[in-house]
């Protein structure tokens, strides 16, 4: 390597972080340089929310992984996991051995729902309950599931994910990766009713159509709508004419399911419209939820407004599926409003909003929790076309270790217990190998390691120690 190679630090190895340093590798030798680029992420595995967010019964989402495996095994960018900024790295660090530095760290909060009673026990934020299902090595390996009546409160494709899940019988999740404390804990499960509730008209749901649709068709589980919740008048009525592809498309699926009988599944998916929430309440633990009915607001189209009719579910759990949020990252700016790193098409700004030089923002972390995967494409390219151009423009700052292989060192000094691209070829591998195996009738593609120290281990081919 020369002391010429452009060196580049991606904080965050989800799609975002996998875009970028695609789409910059492939600048940089497109323009006749040099290039190393290590992704950096706090998990031993990469792929972000692919791997901790999406639900694991949407298999051809996950198949987008395909695509950014290749993205990593060809060679330019190197994969160390296990590796958290702002913990085992400081800023300093990546001054000291990288021009420029790009975080992709996402968001892994739930966003608040400031209404009292969230507090009790039985409430639970939708990102901690997907963290448990989808196998996070940080998340509780127990989730309590003793409640029959439950509520998730949100009409975006996360409470969608939410309820199938709470619904879903747990042998109808055995094809999936799900883990084995997963599936005892969904087998267990109580739960007879899921109630969805949304402030707003059906027209105005944040759903996608395939997901919506995909309720319909949960073996053993009826979904019920409701009449009074789908306003008739003729504002609603030119509002929803006016209204793009995918809200007629949805509007008419659930207009489909108010006329159609229920089977008698033994569980329900209840979905509520105009339904404001206004407490949570119980004494010791969560005993239902007040809400305030809603009304299309005439005076602003597509809004509601209360209209004073109190209404009280008994309920056992709520799950609140409001919006994710970002985090803040050690000595880089944070826009606590947003919950965003602020940047300029992917600049990261100081407070007096000009560009630190060599600090770059894409994904989440850059314009918020919004969006599918595919966005983050167009969000990475954005952000690398910015670096390219500070790059030409000589803004970047000199770093003054030019080793590739200093910045392991660092690591291996401080303790740190990294994983890398062979690593995860090995779990990866022991993950399907864990599916091929299972006893169960399910064809099983994979099943996951969950606890952290194993995945490590497993990764860097160390002798198993029992977790
Ligand atoms: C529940 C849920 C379901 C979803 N389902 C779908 C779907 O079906 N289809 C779809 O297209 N999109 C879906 N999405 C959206 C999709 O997951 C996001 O668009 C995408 O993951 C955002 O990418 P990202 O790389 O910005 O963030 P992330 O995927 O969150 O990746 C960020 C990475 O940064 C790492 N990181 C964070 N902090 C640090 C740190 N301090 N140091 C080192 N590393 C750090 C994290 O561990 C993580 O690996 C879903 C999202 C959620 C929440």
């Amino acid at each position: 390597m020369t002391p010429h190679t452009l060196r580049v630090a991606i904080i965050g190895a989800g799609p975002a972080g996998i875009y970028a340093g695609n789409i910059l590798g492939k600048a940089v030798r497109d323009a006749g340089g040099t290039i190393g680029i290590d992704l950096f992420d706090t998990l031993p595995a990469p792929y972000g929310l692919i791997r901790y967010g999406v639900a694991p019964d949407h298999p051809r989402i996950k198949g987008i992984v395909t695509s950014l495996h290749e993205m990593l095994d060809a060679g330019t960018i190197r994969f160390l996991g296990n590796v958290g900024y702002g913990t085992d790295l400081g800023l300093d660090d990546l001054r000291a051995h990288y021009h420029a530095v790009i975080f992709a760290t996402g968001a892994i909060r739930d966003a608040k729902l400031p209404i009292p009673g969230t507090e009790l026990p039985g409430c639970f934020g939708a990102a901690d309950f997907v963290s448990w299902f989808d196998g996070h090595p940080d998340a509780p390996r127990d989730w309590p599931l003793d409640a029959h009546q439950v509520a998730v409160i949100g009409n975006g494709n996360v409470a969608l994910d939410v309820a199938r899940m709470l619904a879903k019988h747990a042998d109808d999740l055995l094809p999936t990766d799900i883990p084995e404390n997963v599936y005892s804990g969904l087998a267990a499960s109580a739960v007879t009713d899921v109630h969805i509730f949304g402030r707003r008209g059906p027209a105005q749901v944040k759903f996608t159509p395939i997901e919506l649709r995909e309720l319909g068709a949960v073996p053993d589980v009826d979904v019920i709508v409701y009449e009074e919740d789908f306003p008739r008048d003729e504002a609603s009525e030119q509002f929803l004419a006016a209204s793009n592809n995918q809200v007629k498309v949805m509007s008419r699926t659930l207009n489909g399911w108010l006329t159609k009988e229920p089977s008698g599944a033994s569980r329900r998916l209840h979905l509520h419209f105009l339904h404001s929430p206004l407490e949570v309440y119980g004494t010791e633990s969560v005993e239902g939820m007040r809400f305030e009915r809603t009304a299309p607001d005439p005076a602003n189209p597509g809004g509601v407004t209360g209209i004073g009719e109190i209404l009280d579910y008994p309920l056992q759990a709520v799950y609140r599926a409001v919006g994710y949020r970002g985090s803040p990252l050690a000595e880089v700016p944070f826009d606590e409003t947003r919950g965003v790193i602020p940047n300029d098409g992917g600049r990261v700004l100081d407070p007096a909003a000009r560009p630190i030089p060599g600090l770059y923002a894409t994904g989440w972390i850059k314009r918020g929790p919004v969006g599918l995967i595919g966005h983050t494409k167009s969000d990475a390219l954005e952000t690398v076309t910015r670096l390219v151009e500070d790059l030409g423009n000589g803004l970047l700052p000199e770093p003054v270790e030019d080793d590739a292989d200093a910045i392991l060192a660092v690591l291996s000094a401080r303790g740190i217990r990294f994983t890398e691209w062979d690593g995860w070829l090995v779990l990866d591998a022991h993950e399907r190998a864990l599916g091929a195996a299972d006893g169960s009738a399910a064809d099983r593609e994979r099943v996951k390691v969950v606890p952290r120290d194993e995945q490590v281990n497993i990764s860097r081919s160390v002798e198993l120690v029992a977790s």
